[in-house]
Protein backbone atom coordinates (compact mmCIF):
# COMPACT_ATOMS: atom_id res chain seq x y z
CA UNK A 1 0.00 0.00 0.00
CA UNK A 2 1.83 3.32 -1.21
CA UNK A 3 1.65 6.33 1.30
CA UNK A 4 -0.67 7.73 0.00
CA UNK A 5 -3.16 4.95 0.18
CA UNK A 6 -2.69 4.87 3.95
CA UNK A 7 -2.93 8.70 4.59
CA UNK A 8 -6.35 8.49 2.40
CA UNK A 9 -7.72 5.58 4.14
CA UNK A 10 -7.09 7.14 7.30
CA UNK A 11 -8.54 10.66 6.94
CA UNK A 12 -11.60 8.50 5.03
CA UNK A 13 -14.69 10.79 6.91
CA UNK A 14 -17.07 7.85 8.09
CA UNK A 15 -20.27 8.74 10.28
CA UNK A 16 -23.31 6.72 11.69
CA UNK A 17 -26.59 7.17 12.47
CA UNK A 18 -27.15 4.51 15.51
CA UNK A 19 -30.93 4.94 17.01
CA UNK A 20 -32.58 2.64 19.32
CA UNK A 21 -36.11 1.51 18.02
CA UNK A 22 -37.40 2.47 21.02
CA UNK A 23 -40.51 4.71 20.08
CA UNK A 24 -41.63 7.06 17.28
CA UNK A 25 -38.91 9.10 15.12
CA UNK A 26 -38.42 11.88 17.19
CA UNK A 27 -37.18 15.30 15.84
CA UNK A 28 -34.29 15.12 17.39
CA UNK A 29 -32.91 12.10 16.52
CA UNK A 30 -33.77 13.24 12.78
CA UNK A 31 -31.51 16.24 13.33
CA UNK A 32 -28.51 13.61 14.35
CA UNK A 33 -29.13 12.01 11.38
CA UNK A 34 -29.12 14.77 8.95
CA UNK A 35 -25.79 16.37 10.25
CA UNK A 36 -24.15 12.79 10.20
CA UNK A 37 -25.54 12.80 6.83
CA UNK A 38 -24.41 16.27 5.72
CA UNK A 39 -21.00 16.03 6.96
CA UNK A 40 -20.25 12.77 5.51
CA UNK A 41 -21.65 13.44 2.12
CA UNK A 42 -19.80 16.89 2.15
CA UNK A 43 -16.65 15.41 2.60
CA UNK A 44 -17.30 12.53 0.28
CA UNK A 45 -17.27 9.83 3.20
CA UNK A 46 -20.23 7.17 4.12
CA UNK A 47 -22.78 7.37 6.46
CA UNK A 48 -24.07 4.10 7.69
CA UNK A 49 -27.33 3.11 9.48
CA UNK A 50 -26.97 1.21 12.60
CA UNK A 51 -30.27 0.12 14.58
CA UNK A 52 -28.97 -0.11 18.47
CA UNK A 53 -32.05 -2.63 19.37
CA UNK A 54 -30.37 -4.38 22.63
CA UNK A 55 -32.93 -3.55 24.71
CA UNK A 56 -34.82 -6.47 24.20
CA UNK A 57 -37.98 -5.44 25.91
CA UNK A 58 -38.49 -1.76 24.66
CA UNK A 59 -37.08 -1.86 20.92
CA UNK A 60 -39.65 -3.25 18.29
CA UNK A 61 -39.42 -3.75 14.19
CA UNK A 62 -42.20 -0.99 14.22
CA UNK A 63 -40.37 1.59 15.38
CA UNK A 64 -37.24 0.53 13.05
CA UNK A 65 -39.17 0.11 10.18
CA UNK A 66 -40.91 3.84 11.02
CA UNK A 67 -37.20 4.96 11.29
CA UNK A 68 -36.35 3.70 7.50
CA UNK A 69 -39.29 5.14 5.84
CA UNK A 70 -39.09 8.49 7.79
CA UNK A 71 -35.55 8.86 6.92
CA UNK A 72 -36.13 7.89 2.65
CA UNK A 73 -39.21 10.13 3.00
CA UNK A 74 -36.79 12.37 3.93
CA UNK A 75 -34.29 11.90 1.47
CA UNK A 76 -31.67 10.74 3.61
CA UNK A 77 -30.03 7.85 2.11
CA UNK A 78 -27.06 5.65 4.20
CA UNK A 79 -24.61 3.81 2.20
CA UNK A 80 -24.24 0.99 4.85
CA UNK A 81 -26.90 -0.92 6.79
CA UNK A 82 -29.02 -0.98 8.70
CA UNK A 83 -26.75 -2.71 10.82
CA UNK A 84 -28.81 -4.57 13.68
CA UNK A 85 -27.05 -4.87 16.87
CA UNK A 86 -28.87 -7.71 17.54
CA UNK A 87 -27.46 -9.57 15.08
CA UNK A 88 -23.73 -8.92 15.51
CA UNK A 89 -23.75 -11.01 19.28
CA UNK A 90 -20.80 -13.01 18.37
CA UNK A 91 -18.39 -10.04 17.65
CA UNK A 92 -19.61 -8.39 21.03
CA UNK A 93 -18.34 -11.75 22.71
CA UNK A 94 -15.29 -11.56 21.29
CA UNK A 95 -14.16 -8.37 22.93
CA UNK A 96 -16.09 -9.42 25.67
CA UNK A 97 -13.85 -12.50 26.46
CA UNK A 98 -10.73 -10.08 25.55
CA UNK A 99 -11.51 -7.44 28.34
CA UNK A 100 -12.62 -10.58 30.70
CA UNK A 101 -9.31 -12.61 30.18
CA UNK A 102 -6.99 -8.78 30.98
CA UNK A 103 -8.52 -8.40 33.66
CA UNK A 104 -10.47 -5.13 32.77
CA UNK A 105 -13.57 -6.36 33.24
CA UNK A 106 -15.77 -9.18 35.88
CA UNK A 107 -18.32 -10.97 36.06
CA UNK A 108 -20.99 -9.74 38.90
CA UNK A 109 -23.78 -11.93 40.79
CA UNK A 110 -25.51 -8.89 42.45
CA UNK A 111 -28.68 -8.32 41.19
CA UNK A 112 -29.67 -4.84 40.59
CA UNK A 113 -32.23 -4.15 42.99
CA UNK A 114 -28.98 -4.94 45.25
CA UNK A 115 -26.48 -2.53 43.78
CA UNK A 116 -28.81 0.22 43.92
CA UNK A 117 -29.25 -0.15 47.23
CA UNK A 118 -25.62 -0.85 48.08
CA UNK A 119 -24.62 2.17 46.03
CA UNK A 120 -21.24 1.61 47.81
CA UNK A 121 -21.21 -1.27 46.12
CA UNK A 122 -20.27 -0.20 42.62
CA UNK A 123 -16.55 0.54 43.29
CA UNK A 124 -16.33 -2.18 46.19
CA UNK A 125 -17.23 -5.84 44.82
CA UNK A 126 -16.43 -8.85 45.84
CA UNK A 127 -16.61 -10.51 42.57
CA UNK A 128 -14.08 -7.90 41.44
CA UNK A 129 -11.30 -9.98 43.43
CA UNK A 130 -12.43 -13.30 43.20
CA UNK A 131 -10.37 -15.87 39.98
CA UNK A 132 -12.17 -15.50 36.49
CA UNK A 133 -12.33 -19.23 36.68
CA UNK A 134 -14.82 -19.20 39.78
CA UNK A 135 -17.11 -17.09 38.58
CA UNK A 136 -16.84 -18.59 35.18
CA UNK A 137 -18.04 -21.75 36.86
CA UNK A 138 -20.66 -20.30 38.94
CA UNK A 139 -21.92 -18.41 35.75
CA UNK A 140 -22.93 -22.18 34.57
CA UNK A 141 -26.07 -22.38 37.42
CA UNK A 142 -26.72 -17.78 37.17
CA UNK A 143 -26.21 -15.14 35.28
CA UNK A 144 -24.59 -12.14 35.63
CA UNK A 145 -23.69 -8.98 34.71
CA UNK A 146 -20.28 -7.96 33.00
CA UNK A 147 -19.21 -4.75 34.86
CA UNK A 148 -15.50 -2.53 33.70
CA UNK A 149 -13.02 -2.09 36.05
CA UNK A 150 -13.33 1.60 36.56
CA UNK A 151 -9.86 2.73 36.91
CA UNK A 152 -10.01 5.16 40.21
CA UNK A 153 -8.84 8.88 40.00
CA UNK A 154 -8.42 9.21 36.23
CA UNK A 155 -8.79 12.04 34.40
CA UNK A 156 -10.43 11.39 31.55
CA UNK A 157 -10.52 13.94 28.42
CA UNK A 158 -11.47 14.52 24.85
CA UNK A 159 -11.46 17.11 22.29
CA UNK A 160 -15.58 18.02 21.42
CA UNK A 161 -15.27 19.53 17.87
CA UNK A 162 -18.56 21.53 19.18
CA UNK A 163 -17.81 22.06 22.76
CA UNK A 164 -13.74 21.88 23.00
CA UNK A 165 -11.94 20.00 25.67
CA UNK A 166 -14.48 18.34 28.07
CA UNK A 167 -12.69 16.65 30.93
CA UNK A 168 -13.72 13.89 33.68
CA UNK A 169 -12.75 12.16 36.45
CA UNK A 170 -13.34 8.25 36.10
CA UNK A 171 -14.62 8.83 39.77
CA UNK A 172 -17.68 10.55 39.15
CA UNK A 173 -18.26 7.62 36.19
CA UNK A 174 -20.63 5.76 39.07
CA UNK A 175 -18.14 2.89 39.34
CA UNK A 176 -18.05 -0.07 37.54
CA UNK A 177 -20.34 0.34 34.85
CA UNK A 178 -22.24 -2.29 33.18
CA UNK A 179 -21.25 -3.83 29.53
CA UNK A 180 -23.19 -6.74 29.20
CA UNK A 181 -25.22 -8.94 30.76
CA UNK A 182 -24.11 -12.73 30.83
CA UNK A 183 -27.41 -15.20 30.52
CA UNK A 184 -24.65 -18.07 30.58
CA UNK A 185 -21.16 -18.75 29.34
CA UNK A 186 -21.96 -18.85 25.70
CA UNK A 187 -25.34 -16.12 25.87
CA UNK A 188 -23.67 -12.38 25.98
CA UNK A 189 -26.38 -9.66 25.32
CA UNK A 190 -24.16 -6.33 25.47
CA UNK A 191 -25.82 -2.92 26.83
CA UNK A 192 -25.19 0.24 24.96
CA UNK A 193 -21.85 2.03 25.99
CA UNK A 194 -20.07 -1.19 25.19
CA UNK A 195 -22.06 -2.24 22.16
CA UNK A 196 -21.77 1.34 20.88
CA UNK A 197 -17.94 1.13 21.42
CA UNK A 198 -17.15 -1.74 19.10
CA UNK A 199 -19.01 -1.03 16.61
CA UNK A 200 -17.70 2.51 16.39
CA UNK A 201 -14.40 0.76 15.99
CA UNK A 202 -15.72 -2.29 13.86
CA UNK A 203 -17.63 0.20 11.40
CA UNK A 204 -14.77 2.17 11.03
CA UNK A 205 -16.61 5.48 12.51
CA UNK A 206 -14.30 8.15 12.53
CA UNK A 207 -16.63 11.21 13.73
CA UNK A 208 -19.34 10.36 16.08
CA UNK A 209 -22.00 12.67 15.58
CA UNK A 210 -24.65 12.82 18.37
CA UNK A 211 -26.84 14.54 20.88
CA UNK A 212 -25.33 16.45 23.99
CA UNK A 213 -27.21 14.12 26.46
CA UNK A 214 -24.88 11.44 25.75
CA UNK A 215 -21.59 13.74 26.83
CA UNK A 216 -21.74 11.73 29.90
CA UNK A 217 -21.57 8.47 28.67
CA UNK A 218 -18.21 9.26 26.05
CA UNK A 219 -16.03 8.64 29.21
CA UNK A 220 -16.96 5.79 29.59
CA UNK A 221 -16.58 4.91 26.13
CA UNK A 222 -12.96 6.18 25.89
CA UNK A 223 -12.24 3.68 28.84
CA UNK A 224 -13.88 0.49 27.17
CA UNK A 225 -11.51 2.02 24.04
CA UNK A 226 -8.15 2.27 26.04
CA UNK A 227 -9.01 -1.26 27.47
CA UNK A 228 -9.26 -2.46 24.78
CA UNK A 229 -6.37 -0.43 22.67
CA UNK A 230 -9.21 1.06 20.06
CA UNK A 231 -8.57 4.56 18.71
CA UNK A 232 -10.94 7.49 20.07
CA UNK A 233 -13.06 8.61 17.03
CA UNK A 234 -13.74 12.28 17.27
CA UNK A 235 -16.95 13.69 18.85
CA UNK A 236 -19.50 16.39 18.29
CA UNK A 237 -22.27 16.63 20.52
CA UNK A 238 -24.95 18.79 18.96
CA UNK A 239 -26.99 21.13 21.35
CA UNK A 240 -30.50 20.44 22.79
CA UNK A 241 -33.78 21.04 20.84
CA UNK A 242 -35.92 23.23 23.28
CA UNK A 243 -39.79 24.73 22.76
CA UNK A 244 -40.30 28.13 22.80
CA UNK A 245 -40.46 28.04 26.76
CA UNK A 246 -36.23 27.02 26.70
CA UNK A 247 -37.04 23.67 28.11
CA UNK A 248 -36.66 20.66 26.51
CA UNK A 249 -38.53 19.53 23.57
CA UNK A 250 -40.86 16.91 24.17
CA UNK A 251 -44.83 16.64 23.87
CA UNK A 252 -46.28 19.03 25.95
CA UNK A 253 -44.63 21.27 23.32
CA UNK A 254 -47.01 19.99 20.11
CA UNK A 255 -46.09 16.83 18.11
CA UNK A 256 -42.59 15.60 18.73
CA UNK A 257 -42.11 12.78 16.04
CA UNK A 258 -41.43 13.47 12.04
CA UNK A 259 -44.13 11.02 10.97
CA UNK A 260 -46.85 13.56 13.08
CA UNK A 261 -45.50 15.97 10.97
CA UNK A 262 -45.68 14.10 7.96
CA UNK A 263 -49.43 13.35 8.69
CA UNK A 264 -49.94 16.91 9.20
CA UNK A 265 -48.75 17.88 5.60
CA UNK A 266 -45.34 19.04 5.96
CA UNK A 267 -43.26 18.46 2.68
CA UNK A 268 -40.04 16.65 3.40
CA UNK A 269 -37.71 19.14 1.85
CA UNK A 270 -39.35 21.60 4.39
CA UNK A 271 -38.30 19.81 7.20
CA UNK A 272 -34.78 19.02 6.49
CA UNK A 273 -34.43 22.69 5.90
CA UNK A 274 -36.15 23.69 9.24
CA UNK A 275 -34.24 20.86 11.04
CA UNK A 276 -30.89 21.99 9.76
CA UNK A 277 -31.17 25.33 11.14
CA UNK A 278 -31.62 23.51 14.70
CA UNK A 279 -28.73 24.30 16.26
CA UNK A 280 -26.30 24.95 12.80
CA UNK A 281 -26.59 28.16 10.61
CA UNK A 282 -24.63 28.99 7.44
CA UNK A 283 -23.00 32.41 8.58
CA UNK A 284 -25.00 34.12 6.07
CA UNK A 285 -28.47 35.26 5.74
CA UNK A 286 -29.71 32.76 3.22
CA UNK A 287 -32.46 30.82 4.84
CA UNK A 288 -33.35 28.44 1.55
CA UNK A 289 -31.41 25.02 1.60
CA UNK A 290 -31.74 21.98 -0.75
CA UNK A 291 -30.12 18.70 0.46
CA UNK A 292 -27.82 19.52 -2.64
CA UNK A 293 -26.91 22.81 -0.65
CA UNK A 294 -26.84 22.39 2.98
CA UNK A 295 -24.10 19.34 2.02
CA UNK A 296 -22.18 21.98 0.34
CA UNK A 297 -22.64 24.54 2.97
CA UNK A 298 -22.56 22.10 6.41
CA UNK A 299 -19.84 22.82 8.58
CA UNK A 300 -19.57 21.61 12.29
CA UNK A 301 -17.76 24.73 13.08
CA UNK A 302 -21.30 26.68 13.01
CA UNK A 303 -22.86 24.34 15.30
CA UNK A 304 -23.56 26.22 18.19
CA UNK A 305 -23.18 24.76 22.01
CA UNK A 306 -26.30 26.67 23.10
CA UNK A 307 -29.87 25.05 23.03
CA UNK A 308 -31.72 25.17 19.39
CA UNK A 309 -34.99 26.26 20.10
CA UNK A 310 -37.93 24.48 17.72
CA UNK A 311 -40.16 26.91 16.65
CA UNK A 312 -43.33 25.76 14.70
CA UNK A 313 -44.41 29.29 12.97
CA UNK A 314 -40.64 29.25 11.14
CA UNK A 315 -41.52 25.29 9.91
CA UNK A 316 -44.69 26.68 8.78
CA UNK A 317 -42.79 29.44 6.73
CA UNK A 318 -40.57 27.05 5.45
CA UNK A 319 -43.39 24.83 4.47
CA UNK A 320 -45.41 27.37 3.00
CA UNK A 321 -42.18 28.63 0.64
CA UNK A 322 -41.59 24.99 -0.07
CA UNK A 323 -45.73 24.44 -1.16
CA UNK A 324 -45.30 27.48 -3.64
CA UNK A 325 -42.68 26.16 -5.41
CA UNK A 326 -44.34 22.82 -6.12
CA UNK A 327 -45.40 22.32 -9.98
CA UNK A 328 -48.99 22.44 -9.02
CA UNK A 329 -49.58 18.67 -10.41
CA UNK A 330 -47.36 17.55 -7.95
CA UNK A 331 -49.38 20.17 -5.00
CA UNK A 332 -52.66 18.58 -6.59
CA UNK A 333 -51.27 15.03 -6.19
CA UNK A 334 -50.21 15.79 -2.38
CA UNK A 335 -53.28 17.58 -1.73
CA UNK A 336 -55.41 13.99 -2.91
CA UNK A 337 -54.93 12.53 0.18
CA UNK A 338 -55.83 15.14 2.83
CA UNK A 339 -58.84 15.86 0.54
CA UNK A 340 -59.87 11.98 0.66
CA UNK A 341 -59.78 12.33 4.32
CA UNK A 342 -61.52 15.30 5.03
CA UNK A 343 -64.22 13.52 2.94
CA UNK A 344 -64.04 16.28 0.31
CA UNK A 345 -63.21 13.89 -2.89
CA UNK A 346 -63.84 9.95 -3.25
CA UNK A 347 -60.55 8.15 -2.67
CA UNK A 348 -60.89 7.04 -6.75
CA UNK A 349 -60.39 10.58 -7.81
CA UNK A 350 -60.37 11.54 -10.32
CA UNK A 351 -62.87 9.20 -11.63
CA UNK A 352 -63.60 9.70 -15.09
CA UNK A 353 -67.21 9.84 -15.21
CA UNK A 354 -70.31 11.22 -12.33
CA UNK A 355 -70.41 14.41 -10.84
CA UNK A 356 -66.87 14.24 -8.98
CA UNK A 357 -64.87 17.04 -9.85
CA UNK A 358 -62.23 17.17 -12.40
CA UNK A 359 -58.33 17.53 -11.96
CA UNK A 360 -58.32 20.67 -13.58
CA UNK A 361 -60.97 21.55 -11.28
CA UNK A 362 -58.89 20.57 -8.34
CA UNK A 363 -55.74 22.24 -9.73
CA UNK A 364 -57.40 25.99 -9.84
CA UNK A 365 -58.45 25.39 -6.17
CA UNK A 366 -55.03 24.85 -4.97
CA UNK A 367 -53.87 27.74 -7.55
CA UNK A 368 -56.02 30.22 -5.73
CA UNK A 369 -55.36 28.52 -1.98
CA UNK A 370 -51.31 28.44 -2.42
CA UNK A 371 -50.46 31.56 -1.39
CA UNK A 372 -51.67 31.46 2.03
CA UNK A 373 -51.16 27.78 2.31
CA UNK A 374 -48.82 26.97 5.47
CA UNK A 375 -49.62 23.04 5.58
CA UNK A 376 -51.55 20.77 3.59
CA UNK A 377 -53.39 19.21 7.08
CA UNK A 378 -56.70 21.16 7.59
CA UNK A 379 -56.97 22.32 4.16
CA UNK A 380 -60.18 20.49 3.62
CA UNK A 381 -61.58 23.12 6.24
CA UNK A 382 -60.02 26.03 3.80
CA UNK A 383 -61.89 24.83 0.24
CA UNK A 384 -64.47 22.36 1.35
CA UNK A 385 -66.90 25.56 -0.42
CA UNK A 386 -65.59 24.21 -3.78
CA UNK A 387 -66.84 20.93 -3.29
CA UNK A 388 -69.80 21.23 -0.95
CA UNK A 389 -72.59 23.50 -0.22
CA UNK A 390 -71.44 25.65 2.38
CA UNK A 391 -73.09 25.88 5.58
CA UNK A 392 -73.44 29.32 7.53
CA UNK A 393 -75.78 31.94 9.43
CA UNK A 394 -77.15 34.69 7.95
CA UNK A 395 -76.06 37.49 9.86
CA UNK A 396 -71.59 36.26 8.01
CA UNK A 397 -73.68 37.88 5.14
CA UNK A 398 -73.64 41.42 6.85
CA UNK A 399 -71.48 44.06 5.87
CA UNK A 400 -71.17 46.61 8.38
CA UNK A 401 -74.43 48.69 9.08
CA UNK A 402 -76.62 46.83 6.46
CA UNK A 403 -79.70 45.71 7.30
CA UNK A 404 -81.26 42.03 5.64
CA UNK A 405 -83.22 44.12 2.95
CA UNK A 406 -79.75 46.11 2.15
CA UNK A 407 -78.43 43.22 1.58
CA UNK A 408 -80.92 41.12 -0.17
CA UNK A 409 -81.03 44.14 -2.79
CA UNK A 410 -76.91 44.06 -2.78
CA UNK A 411 -77.62 39.80 -3.41
CA UNK A 412 -79.89 40.74 -6.63
CA UNK A 413 -77.80 43.07 -7.91
CA UNK A 414 -74.93 40.47 -8.09
CA UNK A 415 -77.62 38.03 -9.46
CA UNK A 416 -78.40 39.84 -12.47
CA UNK A 417 -75.16 40.93 -13.12
CA UNK A 418 -73.89 37.48 -13.37
CA UNK A 419 -76.84 36.31 -14.96
CA UNK A 420 -76.54 38.19 -18.09
CA UNK A 421 -72.89 36.83 -18.43
CA UNK A 422 -72.17 33.79 -20.76
CA UNK A 423 -70.38 30.82 -19.75
CA UNK A 424 -68.02 31.50 -22.00
CA UNK A 425 -67.39 35.11 -20.32
CA UNK A 426 -67.28 34.32 -17.08
CA UNK A 427 -63.87 34.67 -16.25
CA UNK A 428 -62.26 36.62 -13.14
CA UNK A 429 -61.15 39.66 -15.63
CA UNK A 430 -64.65 40.24 -16.90
CA UNK A 431 -66.46 39.24 -13.61
CA UNK A 432 -64.25 41.78 -11.22
CA UNK A 433 -64.74 44.73 -14.02
CA UNK A 434 -68.65 43.99 -14.16
CA UNK A 435 -68.99 43.57 -10.70
CA UNK A 436 -66.69 46.61 -9.65
CA UNK A 437 -68.26 49.05 -11.99
CA UNK A 438 -71.89 47.45 -9.67
CA UNK A 439 -70.37 47.86 -6.38
CA UNK A 440 -69.53 51.45 -6.87
CA UNK A 441 -73.19 52.44 -7.41
CA UNK A 442 -73.15 51.35 -3.77
CA UNK A 443 -73.84 53.98 -0.95
CA UNK A 444 -71.11 55.95 -0.27
CA UNK A 445 -69.27 54.00 -3.38
CA UNK A 446 -68.61 51.15 0.00
CA UNK A 447 -67.88 48.61 -2.18
CA UNK A 448 -68.02 45.65 0.23
CA UNK A 449 -71.49 46.19 0.38
CA UNK A 450 -71.48 44.27 -2.90
CA UNK A 451 -69.05 42.64 -2.64
CA UNK A 452 -68.72 41.06 0.96
CA UNK A 453 -72.25 39.77 0.58
CA UNK A 454 -71.52 38.14 -2.53
CA UNK A 455 -68.02 36.30 -1.24
CA UNK A 456 -69.69 35.25 1.90
CA UNK A 457 -72.64 33.86 0.01
CA UNK A 458 -70.26 31.63 -1.63
CA UNK A 459 -67.80 30.72 0.89
CA UNK A 460 -69.71 30.95 3.86
CA UNK A 461 -66.57 32.11 5.40
CA UNK A 462 -65.48 34.85 7.23
CA UNK A 463 -61.52 34.96 5.17
CA UNK A 464 -61.54 33.53 1.61
CA UNK A 465 -59.89 34.52 -1.40
CA UNK A 466 -61.71 37.27 -2.84
CA UNK A 467 -65.24 36.75 -4.89
CA UNK A 468 -63.89 36.95 -8.46
CA UNK A 469 -61.43 34.41 -8.81
CA UNK A 470 -64.13 32.25 -6.54
CA UNK A 471 -67.09 32.76 -8.98
CA UNK A 472 -64.59 31.77 -12.06
CA UNK A 473 -64.02 28.57 -10.42
CA UNK A 474 -66.96 28.09 -9.26
CA UNK A 475 -68.72 28.45 -12.53
CA UNK A 476 -71.73 30.41 -13.74
CA UNK A 477 -74.33 28.28 -12.74
CA UNK A 478 -73.21 26.86 -9.33
CA UNK A 479 -72.30 30.69 -8.10
CA UNK A 480 -75.72 31.69 -9.23
CA UNK A 481 -77.41 28.90 -7.34
CA UNK A 482 -75.31 30.09 -4.09
CA UNK A 483 -77.00 33.97 -4.10
CA UNK A 484 -80.11 32.87 -4.56
CA UNK A 485 -80.39 30.00 -1.41
CA UNK A 486 -78.74 33.31 0.40
CA UNK A 487 -81.26 35.54 -0.47
CA UNK A 488 -83.66 32.29 0.69
CA UNK A 489 -81.62 32.66 3.77
CA UNK A 490 -82.46 35.98 4.62
CA UNK A 491 -86.23 36.42 3.62
N1 LIG B 1 -28.67 4.39 20.38
C1 LIG B 1 -28.24 5.64 20.92
C2 LIG B 1 -29.42 6.59 20.93
O1 LIG B 1 -30.38 6.37 20.25
C3 LIG B 1 -27.15 6.20 20.05
C4 LIG B 1 -26.14 6.93 20.80
C5 LIG B 1 -24.91 7.24 19.99
O2 LIG B 1 -25.06 7.85 18.93
O3 LIG B 1 -23.84 6.87 20.43
O4 LIG B 1 -29.43 7.53 21.67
Amino acid sequence: MSIFKIFFKKEKIRTRFAPSPTGPFHIGSVRTALFNFLFAKKFKGKFILRIEDTDLERSRPEYEKGIIESLKWLNIHWDEGPYRQSERLGTYAKYLKKLLDNGDAFYCFHSKKFLEEEAGLAHHCEFKKLPLEDLEKRLKKESAVIRFKTPPDLEIAFTDLIRGKIRFNSDALGGDFSLAKAESPDKFLPLYNFAVVIDDFEMGISHVIRGEDHISNTPKQILIQQALKLPMPKYAHLPLILGPDKSKLSKRHGAVSVDEYGEMGYLPAAMVNFIAFLGWNPGTDKEIFNLEELIKEFDLNNVQKGGAIFNVEKLDWFNGYYLKQLPLDELAKRAIPFLIKDGLIDSNFPAKSGPAPSWEYLKKILELERPRLKKLGGIGERISYFFKIPKYEPKLLIWRDMSFKDIIASLKASLVAIDQMSDADFNQKNLERILLKEAEKAKNKDKGRLLWPLRAALTGLEASPGPFEILEILGRKESIKRVETAIKKLA
